[in-house]
């Protein structure tokens, strides 16, 4: 007797039951919502905004779906004209529009049709599993009135150049005309690179709050979605809703899970879509809107390459872990709403927390206030914070702190090396900022300002950059002697080199290698010979670098130490503060001798 194969059936029965239950569910959901609004005249809805009964009102394919003050809900057939936005908004009538498509049941029946049944029925049980919600509406921006917009920028601490980035941003929402009339391009697309919880989503908000516009707020990750078009439909939707309220601020946070590197993994054309339409509307906002959109990310070079395009997201501004002087600003600000004993010093803290972020920070206060309302006190004392601090460390782990004294002291030195010989060096580039704060890869860094685009670089300008680039080993070697040096320079030296073989094989900067291009020749063109001496040259120009290095350093060893000495009690140090820093030890240095 043949026997039918049980298991499938069975699944394909409860697969089938489970289609026509939801199908079910979708009729009466959609039902449902509109049952519970009354037919409106489009006359009747502007008296009432008028009287100040509506609070919102949602545009979904020619018809708004409004909401009164007291919990009523209205539906009325109307075109959306300027005439009627500007009215509602005169009323402070909250305006969205969404461009998903109608119902529940529409959507379902909309993706019945284009796919084969079978796929649809496991995509349904898939997408119900895993993303329930958001067939619902969840997910969407979240708006913050004006008047509800209560975080300004003192709020926001330890920042101060991404605030001053900003203050151009508030001005312009503040009066956009004015901008427009001085032909001004104000830039509308703004990228916050930084590490989770440095403020960056505050950032956002107290721009809108300085400036007293609406502020809209939404993740990435609520574009992700199964059905082709869904994302693109909400980016359309949030845009439009943003253009209506404007001037205001429209926040995405986690970028890089709605505009990812195309073609990496499969490339899958939900993703694809979702991400032209944010192109096509951050091109929008660029030719005339007053919507400035501020973008969040972790890893800016995660990002499609298309969205940083000039007229995008062209502005970006780094928010990084905040230095000693930062983290005492925020303490200082989380601190305002406690009684403090006299004992507590928020410096102290500060330095015994380096690598906290502004979240970690607060996180820390908070947990300080818990310990002393534990004990039934309402002061909270030194003692306070530092249980806080075992508890938020033991919570997370810090690769920055597990850095032992002498391993900050290594890297210290290691940047004060770089700093000072590029201090020495008149055809370096100024040094901009000097810090021992880890950020990405790098342990530490010198942010150095290239003066201008250069069209040419002059050979004792690329000389003075190889030298300031071994400056950080360098500077190792001679504080720590050489059997202490560290991996550290691997990045350094990379970049030496590079320039140094570009010298000799590009720009015809060696005697010995004279005049040829041989970096433009066919791979092989050469002879082994050649390639050789080529070797023998790069390596000669890195060793007159080094050497350039050591010398600088060992000359000046009071000032090196004493920009490391910096470095370490402060984290950060400008520009300024090390050159006044160099002269000031090296001024005592001579006295002394
Ligand atoms: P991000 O968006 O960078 O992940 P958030 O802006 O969401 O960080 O910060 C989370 C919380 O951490 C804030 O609500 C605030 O309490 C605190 N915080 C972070 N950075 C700062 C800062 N620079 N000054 C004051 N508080 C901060
Ligand atoms: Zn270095």
């Amino acid at each position: 007797m043949p026997t039918l194969p049980k298991r499938p059936l069975i699944a394909l029965a409860v697969l089938a039951a489970l289609l026509a239950a939801w199908l079910g569910f979708a009729a009466w959901y959609d039902h449902h919502q509109r049952a519970e609004e009354r037919p409106a005249t489009y006359s009747a809805l502007i008296e009432q905004a008028g009287q100040g009964e509506l609070s919102s009102i949602t545009f979904a394919n020619g018809t708004g779906h409004a909401v009164g003050t007291d919990g009523s809900r209205y539906r009325v057939v109307m075109p959306v004209t300027d005439d009627l936005l500007k009215e509602m908004r005169a009323h402070k009538v909250a305006i969205a529009f969404d461009e998903g498509p109608g119902g529940l049941m529409a959507q379902t029946v909309g993706v019945l049709d284009r796919a084969a049944p079978f796929v649809v029925v496991a995509l349904l049980i898939g997408g119900l599993l895993m993303s329930g919600g958001q067939f619902f509406g969840m997910g969407r921006a979240t708006r913050v009135r004006p008047e509800d917009t209560k975080t300004v920028f003192a709020d926001v601490a330890g920042v101060d150049e991404a605030k001053e980035e900003l203050r151009e941003t508030v001005q312009f929402l503040k009066d956009p005309r004015r901008f427009a009339m001085a032909g001004a391009r104000v830039p509308k697309g703004i990228l916050l690179v930084g590490p989770p919880g440095t403020g960056k989503t505050m950032l956002a908000k107290a721009a809108a709050g300085e400036a007293g516009v609406p502020f809209f707020a939404a993740s990435g990750s609520d574009f992700v979605e199964m059905f082709v078009g869904l994302g693109a439909a909400r980016v359309r939707g949030l845009f439009k809703t943003a253009r209506a309220n404007a001037p205001c601020i429209l926040f995405i946070d986690e970028i890089d899970a709605l505009a990812g590197k195309r073609g990496e993994s499969t490339s899958h054309s939900e993703r694809e879509q979702t991400l032209n339409q944010l192109l096509v509307e951050m091109d929008g906002i660029v030719e005339g809107g007053e919507v400035v959109v501020i973008a969040a990310t972790n890893r800016s070079e995660m990002l499609d390459p298309a969205v940083l395009r000039p007229g995008r997201f062209d502005r970006h501004i780094h928010v990084s872990l905040p230095d000693v002087a930062g983290r005492e600003a925020i303490l200082g600000v989380h601190a305002g709403r406690l009684t403090l004993a006299p004992d507590v010093c928020t410096r102290t803290v500060a330095r015994g927390t380096p690598g906290f972020s502004g979240a970690e920070l607060a996180n820390l206060t908070n947990e300080a206030a818990l310990s002393a309302a534990r004990q039934g006190r309402v002061v909270v004392t030194m003692a306070d914070y530092e249980a806080a601090k075992d508890r938020v460390l033991m919570g997370t782990e810090r690769r920055s702190l597990a850095l032992t004294a002498h391993e900050r002291r290594l890297i210290a030195v290691h940047e004060a090396g770089h700093a000072l010989v590029s201090l020495r060096c008149p055809q370096a580039d100024p040094i901009h900022k000097a810090t021992i704060i880890p950020r990405g890869g790098a342990l530490g860094m010198v942010v150095r300002l290239p003066e201008g685009d250069r069209v040419s670089v002059s050979r004792a300008k690329l000389m003075a950059d190889i030298a300031v680039a071994m400056a950080g080993r360098a500077a190792e070697e001679i504080a720590f002697g050489p059997d202490q040096v560290t991996t550290g320079a691997e990045a350094d030296f990379r970049a030496a080199t590079d320039l140094a073989r570009r010298m000799v094989t590009a720009w015809g900067m060696s005697e010995e290698i004279g005049f040829v291009a041989h970096a433009a020749a066919e791979p092989g063109a050469r002879s082994e010979r050649t390639a050789w001496r080529i070797d023998e040259e790069v390596r000669r120009i890195t060793d007159e670098g080094m050497d350039h290095a050591r010398r600088l350093l060992r000359t000046d060893r009071a000032a090196l130490d004493g920009i490391a000495q910096g470095l370490l009690e402060r984290e950060t140090l400008s520009g300024d503060e090390i050159a006044a820093l160099a002269d000031s030890e090296t001024e005592r240095a001579t006295e002394a001798a």
